[in-house]
Order: structure tokens, then C-alpha cells, then sequence
């Protein structure tokens, strides 16, 4: 355990995330329908299923990106239930707790590196700009990169840009952690580092939920797989389990295209 490069940005990480009977429209479009999920403290959940059948949606849902029209989120001590008025520090208390990583890598391409894992902290979290600098390259030099603290992110590959927004979502202190496709863009050589240091956040004990089509890694790393598919769970369970025998026909058409 100690080991792990991440060990002591997660000392506090430690928030389970409970999503109950969420409902989701786009106008008519049913996307999400009463779906519930419980994230153990600590645990990884991979999340699978065709495109169209929710995940991107149901994550968005998780930090209040979009709106549930039913249903709770709950992360750590922080819940917000659909339907009631959601006052503005409630959002940002529970933004503050859940860090989010995207298939597009979004950063600033004006700012070095170090600026952006550090710009975000100042903003969100009040942090001098010397504070934030010191974190962001100890982050930096946890997932590999402190060499490219001063280039801008242009200079870096896309697994090093992935690399650096991991950083700049775990310099805010999350105590769960979300990744939409984070490999997807990439080319598989450089998806694996980002996998690495995924793997290297999990078994420091952070909180994870992975929309992933890298079933060697939700098979190694996930302790909890979901299957969805038209805004509905259709299988849940142990990810070795499911990949070795799925009881439903569309988990096993799903897994075949992807194994
Ligand atoms: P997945 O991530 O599994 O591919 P998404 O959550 O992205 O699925 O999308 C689920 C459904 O919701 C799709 O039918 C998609 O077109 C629809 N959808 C997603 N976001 C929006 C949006 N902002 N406005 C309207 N429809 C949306
Ligand atoms: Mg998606």
C-alpha cells in the first residue's frame, strides 16, 4: 500500500457514492430510468454498455452536471435529492467531492502545465498561488510528468494531457472520482500509462466510477461491474464473474464486441 505514489492524496478520500432511483429526460427521451448504484468507500465500479445507453449521462448526474429529474445522490455526507431546490454551496460542496475526468482532456492550452493543475485550486479551493503551485507538482511528479511542469500542454501527448487532468482534478481534494472513457481518445500505447496511474489511484483507496471499454481493466481493477443498456441496469455484479458468464443475452452480445 504504501507503495503507491497516491497514498497520501487519499488519506481523506474515503466517501462512498449512493445513487437511488435516478430518472433522467432529454425532453421525451427517457435516458436514465430509476437507476440505483452503491459505490463502496474505497471501491471501483466499472461501468459498460452500448453507446446511447446512459453512462455519460448517469456520471454527469453524479456531480450535478445535468439535473435528475427523480432520485438522490449521495457522496460521503453531502445528498441532494431531485426535485428540491438545490442551493448554490450545496452544489459546489458536492462538485467539491467528486472529480470528474473526460474523454477530452479540456485543459487550458495557454497555460503551462503547472498553471493549470494550479489555476483550478486557486479558484475553487482559495489557495495562494504558491500553495497551489507546491501541490500541483507533487501531483505532477506522482503521475510521472513534474518535467513538463513549464511546457504547455500542446507539447504533451494525450496520455501525458490525460496524466495532467488527473492531476488537476486530484489537486482539489476529491473523495470520489469519476472517468468518462478516459482512454477512448488515445492510442493504445499511451492509454496504458493513463491506466497505470488509474490503477495506482485505486489501490490507494480512492473512490472510483469508470465508464470504460477496457474490460482488462475493469476486470483487474473493478471490484463491481454495472452493465447498462437503454437508461437501464440490466446485469450488475462481480466483473470476473460477469465477463466469464453473463446471464443476459445483451451483456453477452455487448462483451463480445469488446473482448
Ligand atoms: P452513453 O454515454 O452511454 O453513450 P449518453 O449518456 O451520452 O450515453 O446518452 C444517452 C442518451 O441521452 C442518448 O440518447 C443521447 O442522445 C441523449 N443525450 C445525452 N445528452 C443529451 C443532451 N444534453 N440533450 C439531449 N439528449 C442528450
Ligand atoms: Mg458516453
Amino acid at each position: 500500500m504504501n507503495a503507491s505514489p497516491f497514498t497520501q492524496v487519499n488519506e481523506t478520500a474515503t466517501a462512498g457514492v449512493e445513487i437511488a432511483g435516478l430518472s433522467k429526460s432529454f425532453g421525451s427521451n427517457l435516458v436514465l430510468d430509476d437507476i440505483s448504484v452503491s459505490v463502496r468507500p474505497g471501491s471501483v465500479t466499472a461501468l459498460i454498455g452500448p453507446s446511447g445507453s446512459g453512462k455519460s449521462t448517469l456520471l454527469r448526474c453524479v456531480n450535478m452536471l445535468e439535473t435528475p429529474d427523480r432520485g438522490t445522490i449521495t457522496v460521503g455526507s453531502q445528498t441532494i435529492e431531485a426535485g428540491r431546490r438545490v442551493r448554490e454551496s450545496e452544489l459546489l460542496a458536492l462538485r467539491r467531492q467528486v472529480g470528474m475526468v473526460f474523454q477530452s482532456f479540456n485543459l487550458f492550452p495557454h497555460f503551462t502545465v503547472l498553471r493549470n493543475v494550479a489555476f483550478p485550486q486557486e479558484k475553487v479551493l482559495g489557495r495562494s498561488r504558491e500553495e497551489a503551485e507546491a501541490r500541483a507538482l507533487t501531483l505532477l511528479e506522482r503521475v510521472g510528468l513534474k518535467e513538463k511542469a513549464h511546457q504547455h500542454p500542446g507539447r504533451c501527448s494525450g496520455g501525458q494531457q490525460q496524466r495532467i487532468a488527473i492531476a488537476r482534478a486530484l489537486a482539489l481534494g476529491p473523495r470520489a472520482m469519476l472517468f468518462d472513457e478516459p482512454t477512448s481518445a488515445l492510442d493504445p500505447e499511451v492509454g496504458v500509462e493513463v491506466l497505470a496511474v488509474m490503477r495506482e489511484l485505486a489501490d490507494a483507496g480512492m473512490t472510483m466510477i469508470v465508464v470504460t471499454h477496457e474490460m482488462q481493466f475493469a476486470r483487474d481493477v473493478g471490484d463491481h461491474l454495472v452493465v447498462m443498456a437503454d437508461g437501464h441496469i440490466i446485469e450488475e455484479g462481480d466483473p470476473r464473474a460477469i465477463m466469464a458468464d453473463p446471464q443476459q443475452e445483451r451483456t453477452r452480445r455487448f462483451l463480445s464486441a469488446v473482448l
